[in-house]
């Protein structure tokens, strides 16, 4: 499996499917939560209003990163 440094970091939310910790994650331009035990994914909409620290630090990031 490969190891995403900065287009991945663990958040505090929780999976509606399995109860695992959530994911935020981006591939290309697009920003998601991904579940990595059940592979389940959410789009960012349904989550921003709940963003923890995780997840702005990581929101932070992807804006600063833009090429
Ligand atoms: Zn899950």
């Amino acid at each position: 499996m490969a190891f995403f440094a900065a287009r991945d970091a663990e958040t505090s939310l929780v999976c509606p499917r399995c109860g695992a910790r959530l994911h935020i994650g981006r591939s290309c331009h697009e920003v998601h939560m991904h579940c990595p035990a059940c592979k389940a994914q959410f789009p960012l909409n349904e989550y921003i209003s709940q963003a923890d620290e995780a997840m702005e630090r990581f929101l932070e990031n992807v804006y600063c990163d833009r090429v």
